[in-house]
């Protein structure tokens, strides 16, 4: 139910971030969300119409980049391992990338008969959701025999962002609405998801005055009488 999540958007959205520029955010005065959806803001540049998914996907993006890339004893031991069984051409590619899944924190221990268990996970991990989320990120190997390391981890941050930010149709606190605006005008890159969305649509005064045809367009009559 969520496009975003498949592997081919994922491939996609890698290839965008790798242009990435870094730039400015306007000072939003948050005053309303829409349809638990979108979220509306004034600035001295006009009206802004901000997407909340987007927008907190970017914020997560940013947070999970750096997380990921920071493996070290920050393990979180399972109570209960995981167990992964695969079919044996799977299990062949797995075995080729032990060591680049082991450079993101997840140390898979050879179970025999392509069995492959899992003890602990990097503190990042969702919970409840970690066999789901390591299953994810073997996917990445099986479906891509060129995954490096560094694309591996931009790839897997891109899908723990997304799974982590709140969908549409959620209604935000107003004090809620504006955090995720401060947060968002600390992000390197606050203008797009990293699936290249636009986080924001953005009106200029000028715009505005246009579509309510204030500012008058001199091939066209008909408006004189107003002001
Ligand atoms: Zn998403
Ligand atoms: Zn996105």
């Amino acid at each position: 139910d969520h496009p975003e999540l498949d592997l081919a958007s994922l491939d996609k959205a890698y290839d965008k971030l790798d242009g990435e520029e870094h730039s400015t955010f306007p000072e939003l005065e948050y005053f309303g969300q829409m349809h638990g959806t979108y979220l509306f803001a004034q600035g001295q540049g006009g009206l802004y119409i901000i997407d909340q998914h987007a927008a907190q996907e970017r914020c997560k993006y940013e947070y999970y980049r750096i997380e990921i890339g920071n493996v070290s004893s920050n393990q979180q031991r399972l109570l209960v391992p995981i167990v992964l069984t695969y079919p044996t051409t799977d299990a062949l590619k797995i075995e080729e990338n032990l060591d680049k899944l082991a450079d993101l924190g997840i140390e898979l221990e050879d179970f025999g008969k392509n069995t492959y268990i899992l003890r602990q996970h990097p503190t990042w991990f969702k919970q409840g959701e970690e066999e789901e989320i390591v299953r994810e990120m073997i996917d990445m190997f099986l479906n891509d025999d060129k995954l490096t390391v560094a694309k591996f981890r931009e790839k897997t941050a891109i899908m723990m962002s997304c799974k982590r930010s709140i969908k549409a149709n959620h209604h935000l606190e107003e004090e809620q609405a504006k955090i995720l605006l401060k947060k968002l005008s600390t992000c390197e890159n606050p203008f797009n998801c990293p699936h290249g969305r636009p986080v924001l649509v953005h009106f200029t005064s000028k715009d505005m005055e246009h579509m309510f045809k204030r500012i008058q367009d001199p091939h066209q009559t008909g408006f004189d009488d107003e002001l």
